[in-house]
């Protein structure tokens, strides 16, 4: 009897949320990254169409530097977002050779160009370039990624709505806040553990948190007791890359769980190449975390595909807010281009 109530009750859920959740084989909900991520980007794309009767058509700058398998893969699918978006969408494609004055001009290029509002610098840049250099010299206004100093301090301050938001936490945000929404889950006020304290994830997400009043422990390689800070999180972001690290005996009973880990271990059989097949898991034990948490991120599927998604929003927030000599972020202020 008590099981019939808990599966009407999560049935009730899965109804009330927009396609956000689905049901799993276990007691958890899946949080579905790719359905949110789609709704991202048609929103966007419906904007987009209203401000095209302004005359304005925001416009996206990909670069690219050296022949990085993976970095190509990646730019191709942005690049195919922004256009889906209706965006004007360029890509810059440097040879491994570039030198770092020569990124730096282009940079500096498109800081200047007004048919340019989100400047993109794929990373890792070849090697002998000062990848924060280059970043740094991207306007804060035109910083999609959130790097710059001065997003990050906007975000320090709790300016959350001003910064630009690097995009994975972002859209970790988003898929807490659908999720809360069709949970009934309160967000304010709960204790959030963040797990790893990086400058495009881990910080960013807490200081997301902090923002929406939840009480934010953050924990890394030299923390004390993982298992106890996880037991006690209402709302767990794993983000260490390391498969499978935290088991489903750590989480606590229906907690809300965003596994941003992308990890890519050995998978069974070879592919048609005859290589060993390879498949990809998050940092926290999906199979077990079924059995314990409210609602799960799954991987892929989950926190993934909204990075791409937030860099679309990220790049009609920076269009839409076309520096004004007042603005806190035009470049006048901050010593830019
Ligand atoms: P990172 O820069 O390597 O940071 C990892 C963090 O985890 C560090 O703070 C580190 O602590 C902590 N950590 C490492 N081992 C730990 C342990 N045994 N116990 C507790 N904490 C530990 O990684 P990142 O760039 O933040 O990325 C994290 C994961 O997210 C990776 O799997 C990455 O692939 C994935 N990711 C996904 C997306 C996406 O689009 N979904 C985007 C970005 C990243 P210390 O600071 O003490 O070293």
């Amino acid at each position: 009897m008590r099981e019939r109530i808990r599966v009407s009750t999560q049935a009730n859920k899965v109804e009330a949320s927009d396609g956000v959740l689905r049901a799993s084989t276990g007691k958890a909900l899946i949080i579905d990254g790719k359905r949110v991520s789609e709704i991202v980007l048609a929103e966007t794309a419906e904007k987009v169409k209203a401000l095209a009767a302004s005359g304005l058509k925001p416009g996206l700058a990909v670069v690219l530097a050296g022949d990085d398998p993976a970095s190509h893969v990646y730019v191709k699918a942005k690049g195919k977002a922004a256009e889906s978006c209706g965006f004007y969408s360029v890509q810059h494609n440097l040879p491994a050779t570039v030198s770092e004055l020569e990124v730096l001009k282009l940079v500096e290029e498109l800081n200047g160009d007004p048919s340019i509002h989100g400047i993109l610098v794929q990373l890792p840049l070849p090697k002998g370039i000062d990848s924060a250099r280059v970043l740094n010299a991207i306007s804060p206004s035109k910083d999609v990624d959130g790097f710059h100093p001065v997003n990050v301090g906007l975000l320090g301050v709790g300016e959350t709505d001003k910064a630009l938001v690097p995009c994975t936490p972002a859209g970790s945000m988003v898929l807490i806040e659908r999720a809360a929404a069709a949970l009934g889950f309160e967000v304010s006020g709960c204790n959030a553990l963040v797990l790893g304290r990086s400058n495009i994830v881990g910080k960013p997400m807490a200081q997301l948190l902090l923002a929406q009043n939840a009480t934010v422990t953050i924990a890394h390689s030299k923390s004390r007791d993982l298992p106890g800070l996880v037991g006690k999180a209402d709302l767990l972001v794993a983000a260490v890359g390391r498969p499978n690290m935290v088991p489903g005996s750590w989480i606590k009973e229906g907690a809300l769980v965003i596994d941003v880990g992308i990890n890519r271990i050995p998978g069974e059989g070879v592919d048609a190449s005859g290589k060993p097949k390879t498949r990809l898991v998050g940092d926290v034990n999906y199979d077990e975390a079924l059995a314990r948490a409210g609602a799960i991120t799954p991987v892929p599927g989950g926190v993934g595909p909204m990075t791409i998604a937030m860099l679309m929003a990220n790049t009609l927030k920076a269009a839409q807010r076309i520096p004004r000599r007042a603005d806190p972020l035009t470049d006048a202020t901050f010593g830019g281009s």
